[in-house]
């Protein structure tokens, strides 16, 4: 009770100090305001963030977001490249046949309870419900050559979407919010994030193939791909950029049982994908930093058994997923961009070296 009223009621102090007082009660006004954000101030950004569930997540390497100048929108029921006029939905399926719905995306229901549904229906998901749903990373290769190009097809004409776009020059587009379900692996839509890496595809031999046209040789021996002229610069963010595949002659090897080849990507989008596939793995947990591998750590090189598919958490391949794909290709390189991801998720060092020092640790205490 003492104790109270000697609280409520503050010994009246000296005029000095209650001055000492008022100016110490300024300061740390004064010092809370440069914390508190003013009404009208601007959140910075860096531009290497992602969006998870309404979260900006950085990556450390370039992201073009969807309300970004120049990022490409798939929450948008227009047709983006087609004239404004005819934009529209109604103009839309009338002249493209193939667009069936306004919308290219959908709710991630499977694994959620019908509590959990209502709650997540109108777009509000928190972090941790969807970390409970996503649990693998599938790559495609786009068959565009340049993002600008595979937003076009997918948005404008197939009726389909994907979360990210890497382009030639390692730019990073996200389309949607990972809260979404993407349409770029059927059955893995639900549980999966999607990104299609810029790359003209794999053939076999015997097959017609758009390398000509795509890829040409420098004097000094290098190869550098070639956009085609109707295709303007490709919409490549980067001024003036030059893409050489990081390997100068096409990979062959085996994709569901059929020899192909393919031009390797370019060391910008392996080095943007291994920054984003670090990201993923660390933001959700059950996706595992690994790939399909047979009994030798080698890939897989064919779609895995639907049990197998269905117990899978990690990163994958869409040729992985069904049966009549081939991407991401013989040319991808599973070992360096796992290898690598994982080294930025220990901290720059190997997963190996990382298990010594843990071993060390432990001996040493
Ligand atoms: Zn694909």
């Amino acid at each position: 009770m003492i104790l109270l009223q000697s609280l409520m009621k503050p010994p009246r102090l000296p005029r000095c100090f209650q001055t000492i007082g008022f100016l110490l009660v300024t300061v740390v006004i004064g010092a809370g305001c440069k914390t508190a954000p003013r009404p009208g101030a601007f959140e910075p950004r860096r531009g290497d963030e992602i969006m998870v569930a309404g979260q900006l997540v950085h990556t450390g390497t370039r992201v073009v977001l969807w309300t970004d100048p120049g990022g490409y929108d798939a929450y948008r029921v227009e047709r983006r490249f087609a004239p404004l006029e005819k934009s529209d939905w109604e103009h839309s399926h009338d002249e493209v046949k193939d667009l069936t719905s306004p919308n290219r995306y959908n709710m991630r229901k499977a694994r959620l309870s019908d509590e959990e549904i209502e709650r997540v229906r109108g777009g509000g998901w928190d972090l941790p419900t969807l970390r409970k749903v996503v649990d693998q990373f599938v790559i495609h290769f786009d068959v565009c050559g340049v993002s600008r190009q595979c937003f076009n097809v997918l948005h404008d004409h197939r009726d389909l979407s994907v979360h990210f776009m890497l382009d030639l020059d390692g730019t990073i587009y996200q389309t949607l919010d990972l809260k979404e379900r993407a349409w770029h692996a059927t059955s893995s839509n639900s549980r999966s994030v999607g990104i299609e890496i810029a790359n003209m595809g794999a053939y076999r031999d015997n097959e017609q193939n758009p390398f000509d046209e795509w890829y040409a040789k420098d004097p000094d021996g290098k190869t550098r791909i070639t956009i085609p002229k109707r295709l303007g610069n490709g919409g490549i963010c980067t001024q003036n950029f030059v893409g050489r595949p990081a390997r100068p002659e096409p990979v062959r090897g085996v994709v569901q049982g059929t020899e192909l080849m393919q031009y390797d990507f370019t060391p910008e989008q392996y080095a943007a994908l291994i920054k984003l596939t670090a990201t993923l793995t660390r933001v959700f947990p059950k996706l595992n930093c690994d790939y399909p591998k047979d009994p030798d750590g080698k890939v897989l090189s064919h779609k895995l058994p639907d049990d197998e598919l269905n117990n899978y958490q990690g990163v994958l391949g869409h040729f992985h997923v069904q049966t009549n794909k081939t991407d991401p290709g013989p040319a991808f390189q599973w070992d360096h961009v796992i290898d690598s991801a994982r080294r930025l998720l220990n901290g720059g060092m190997s997963e190996a070296a990382n298990e010594t020092s843990r071993g060390h640790m432990r001996n040493h205490f």
